[in-house]
């Protein structure tokens, strides 16, 4: 396995490996490391439809809008190296941030209204942070195919739309959201949560579950939807719901009827842990 630090010998992997045999292809998982099963369910998928895959892991500080949450992130750095080589990556791009972000660099890239709901109105300029080094990962490695996990969902429409309007050349694709047994969804951060909020961060695939439900049983109502979810939130006295929104799956276009397909979209903090989820309301 490849260990690469710099876009420059990123760009140089990606154009030898064409040269030699221009119809390899290359899947790319671009994440901020203490990886979990839901990152390597990415890379198993980008193994079975390319012919190489790399993985980034960089710790992005401009995605961060609290000091103390880039400060405290989880970095295990050795570890997660194993899980790669483990996983079958064949290469793993791990720039410094001085790299990313020499002296004097002040491009940012703004997404626009897609980014301004949700994660965007609670972590303002996360979304800016997160189009601008996706961008500069999806030039330094080239890929054909970028992955990345629904558990982040706003996240995956704002790519989308970045990709979309800067007419980049390749293909985003998403994959559905791997959880733990009892249904959290897994998370670097899950690491920090303490053994009672941990307990209580059950409580979320909990409360979306019972919208799902509520939903296949014919209940369209988006505010009766939501209620059920803050309701069932409010039962566990670590957890504190900041929104509850229930969108469409493309434009995030917040719903009052859920007619056709939408997504409701939480994040909750656990004690004093931040956690997001979503799950896809079905009508049929
Ligand atoms: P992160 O390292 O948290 O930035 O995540 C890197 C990539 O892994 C992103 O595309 C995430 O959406 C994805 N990811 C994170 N958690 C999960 C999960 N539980 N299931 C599937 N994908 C995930």
């Amino acid at each position: 396995m490849e260990i690469i630090e710099t876009p420059e010998q990123m760009c140089q992997w990606t154009r030898e490996l064409k040269t030699r045999d221009s119809s390899l292809t290359v899947g790319f998982v671009p994440t901020m490391g203490a990886l979990h099963a839901g990152h390597l369910s990415l890379v198993s998928e980008s193994k079975r439809r390319n012919s190489k895959t790399v993985m980034s892991i960089f710790v992005n500080p401009t995605q961060f809008n609290s000091a103390e949450d880039f400060d405290t992130y989880p970095r295990t750095l050795s570890d997660d190296l194993q899980k790669c080589r483990d996983a079958g990556v064949d290469a793993v791009f791990v720039p410094r941030t001085d790299v990313m972000y020499p002296d004097g660099a002040t491009t940012t890239i703004d997404p626009g209204s897609i980014a301004e709901s949700m994660e965007g109105t609670h972590r303002p300029g996360h979304f800016s942070g997160v189009a601008t080094i996706v961008v500069k990962l999806l030039h330094a490695v080239q890929p054909d195919i970028a992955y990345f996990g629904e558990k982040d969902f706003q996240q995956v429409a704002v790519i989308r739309r970045v990709v979309s309007d800067l007419d980049l050349a390749v293909h985003v694709e998403s994959l559905p959201t791997i959880r733990e047994s009892d249904g959290l969804a897994m998370s670097s951060r899950n690491v920090r949560l303490s053994p009672a909020a941990r307990i209580a961060a059950r409580a979320i695939p909990r409360a979306l579950h019972r919208a799902v439900d509520l939903a296949v049983a014919g209940e369209r109502n988006a505010h009766i939807l939501r209620d059920a979810i803050l309701d069932e939130l409010a039962y566990e006295k670590l957890c504190r719901a900041e929104y509850v929104e229930i969108v469409h799956p493309v434009t995030l276009a917040p719903l009052t009827s859920v007619d056709a397909d939408a997504v409701v979209c939480v994040a909750v903090w656990c004690d004093d842990v931040r956690l997001i989820d979503n799950m896809h309301l079905r009508t049929h």
